[in-house]
Parts: structure tokens; C-alpha cells; sequence
């Protein structure tokens, strides 16, 4: 019975790994994994200087990262940051969510943790018409609630191994040397955060990056390709611009939903094609249980999330040179290994699992 049982959980697990390669089921990521690759990822936009940064990665034929609120230090729905983030996106840099409010979500509630999810997944979908396959938790502080919440929405958690502390108040200096250590080491690949909202970063840090990195052999390139997988659950198409675009009555930064403010727990509004629009139910199949991952036939492979409102406020940040925004990312998520890769069991193999043992 013992060895029965022993074999059968095995057998499930092995099918459940190959299942979950296939759909590439949420996970943790804090370092890249293909050789030679480095992805230089800016976080807490969008902000001024998104525009500028995206075009200094396109000058030289390089790709950046993108982890964005919907109301931290500018309203994502402001019609310039709506232009700019268009504008990045087109250019083939990678969107990722950062939350709507930049509130730690290891102190949040369940609700206020889907609802930071779900309002800058609405904003992506309507902006871009994508969903994220990415979420930075911010302050790379996340436990395994955040990680169970993200993966039910389709999104693998995305760290980082090298930190430029730019927004905790390193000077530019002090950032470069943390260039220099990593290009001195010779990593295979590096996973390096930086911040969109830095004037510096956009100035210094970003075109010394470039050429350092560069001159070094590597390929700057998205988180996605340097992890081999796509950056987003579904493309879809932008939805018509409304006056539900605001950020007017949502979480404040580093706030979340509650009293007033109902918290969102749902999937966002998706437009899958022209004219057809999905209240977020996968149009293909659908991956069931809480691992889902809503791929499409064009993007089997991909991870999650949702988006937010407009408005012209300019809301304090939620973090920046408060020096709060690191906590050590080799720290945190349970269920992270020592690898670039988390062990997740499979929901579909572990409810498997479950109902194998009933039957014994
Ligand atoms: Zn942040």
C-alpha cells in the first residue's frame, strides 16, 4: 500500500512537471536562465522618463523590462504616461505588472492583494490589450499567499539577483559599481533592477549599462527571453478610451482596497479581437484550478495579470528615496530554491494527488 501509494505519487508528480512545462505554470523567478543574457528591468513607472529609456535600448538594438503601477508616482491613465506606455510597448519592450499601488503586499489582505492585481491588469488590458505573465511584487516582498494569489491569476513572480539601489539612495557612483562587480564576475546572465523614475538612472545609469554590458558580450534582452518563456498570457487588442479610465477613487499609493474603495477580485475586461470583448474567461483552454494560466493558441506558453484607471494626480510614491524599496531578494518567496527556478506543484497533480489518496 505504502509503495503503492509512493509510486503513484511519483508518476503524478512526473506527469504534473511535464504539464507544467508545457503551460509554464506560475513560478518565482529571482535570476535568469539562458547563457549570456542580461535583463535590465526598471521599476514603479510609468513616469517621464520611460520614454527616454525605451529609446536608448532601442538605439542599440537592446530590450528592457518594465514593471509598472497604476497609481504610484504618475496615473497610469495621465494621457502622456497612456502615450509612453503604448510608445514602450511597441517598441517591443516587456511589460510586467508591479501592482496598482505599490503597497507591500505581504501586509495585505487576500481581496486587497487581487484587487492591487486586478487594477493594473485592467489598465494593461485596456492600454495594451495584454495580459501580464509577470508580477514584481514591490518591495520583493511577497510569502506564499502572494505567490498562490499570482499564480491563480496566471502570473509567475519575477525578482531579481543584482540590485543597483537606485531608488535607495546609492549614488550613481555607488549603482555603476554594482555594474562593475557583476560585469568583473562574469555571471552566465544577471537579472538587474533599476528604477524608471530615477532621473539618473534614465541619464547615467542606462547608457553606462549599455555599453558596459555590451562591450562585455552580453545580450540585453527582456526578463521573458532571457527565461525562455513569453512575457504575456494573452495579446488581445486595446479597448476605447472611457472616463472609467481614472485613477480617481482607487488605492492611494502603497494603499489598498477597503472602505470605501470596493476591492476588484475578479479578471478584467479582455479584448481578445476586435469587437469581441471576454470578462478575462480564457478563449482557449482553459487550464482549470487555481494554476490556470489563460494561454491562447497564439501564446501557449506564458504567465499573468491585470490593470488600472486615469486621472491627472501625481500622487506622493509609495517608495523611491525613502530608501524602502529593497529587501533582499534571495530572501524571500517559500517555495523558492536555491536555483532560478521554484518547484511548484502542478494544482492539476497535486488535486490528483489528492483524489488518488481518497480512492486508496
Ligand atoms: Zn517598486
Amino acid at each position: 500500500m505504502q509503495l503503492l501509494l509512493s509510486t503513484l505519487l511519483a508518476a503524478s508528480v512526473v506527469s504534473g512537471r511535464s504539464v507544467l512545462e508545457y503551460r509554464a505554470t506560475p513560478q518565482v523567478y529571482s535570476s535568469c536562465i539562458n547563457d549570456n543574457d542580461i535583463a535590465l528591468t526598471f521599476d514603479d513607472g510609468p513616469y517621464i522618463y520611460l520614454r527616454n529609456i525605451s529609446d536608448q535600448f532601442t538605439a542599440a538594438n537592446a530590450k528592457a523590462t518594465f514593471f509598472m503601477n497604476g497609481n504610484n508616482w504618475d496615473c497610469i491613465y495621465n494621457p502622456d504616461r497612456i502615450s509612453d506606455v503604448k510608445y514602450a510597448y511597441a517598441a517591443g519592450h516587456m511589460i510586467g505588472s508591479h501592482t496598482w499601488s505599490h503597497g507591500d503586499l505581504s501586509t495585505f489582505s487576500s481581496d486587497q492583494i487581487e484587487d492591487g492585481m486586478y487594477r493594473v491588469e485592467e489598465a494593461f488590458s485596456r492600454i495594451l490589450g495584454i495580459k501580464p505573465a509577470f508580477m514584481r511584487p514591490p518591495y520583493g516582498d511577497t510569502n506564499s499567499n502572494v505567490q498562490t494569489i499570482a499564480a491563480g491569476r496566471g502570473q509567475s513572480l519575477a525578482l531579481w539577483d543584482q540590485d543597483t539601489g537606485d531608488a535607495d539612495g546609492n549614488t550613481v557612483a555607488q549603482s555603476e559599481a554594482v555594474y562593475n562587480a557583476v560585469a568583473k564576475a562574469k555571471p552566465k546572465n544577471a537579472l538587474i533592477l533599476q528604477h524608471e523614475t530615477e532621473e539618473t538612472t534614465a541619464t547615467t545609469l542606462v547608457p553606462y549599462a549599455i555599453k558596459l554590458f555590451q562591450g562585455e558580450g552580453y545580450n540585453l534582452v527582456t526578463l521573458a527571453e532571457c527565461l525562455g518563456v513569453d512575457p504575456y498570457q494573452a495579446i488581445g487588442v486595446p479597448q476605447a478610451q472611457s472616463d472609467a479610465w481614472t485613477c480617481d477613487g482607487t488605492p492611494a499609493p502603497g494603499k489598498g482596497c477597503g472602505g470605501s474603495i470596493t476591492c476588484e477580485t475578479g479578471t478584467p475586461l479582455f479584448s481578445s479581437a476586435a469587437g469581441s470583448s471576454t470578462s478575462g474567461a480564457p478563449t482557449a483552454p482553459s487550464s482549470g484550478a487555481n494554476g490556470g494560466t489563460s494561454s491562447t493558441a497564439s501564446l501557449p506558453n506564458a504567465a499573468v495579470s491585470p490593470a488600472a484607471t486615469s486621472g491627472g494626480s501625481t500622487p506622493a510614491p509609495s517608495d523611491s528615496n525613502t530608501g524602502s524599496h529593497t529587501s533582499s531578494p534571495s530572501a524571500t518567496p517559500s517555495g523558492k530554491t536555491g536555483g532560478a527556478r521554484a518547484l511548484t506543484v502542478p494544482a492539476g497533480a497535486l488535486a490528483g494527488v489528492i483524489g488518488l489518496m481518497m480512492l486508496l
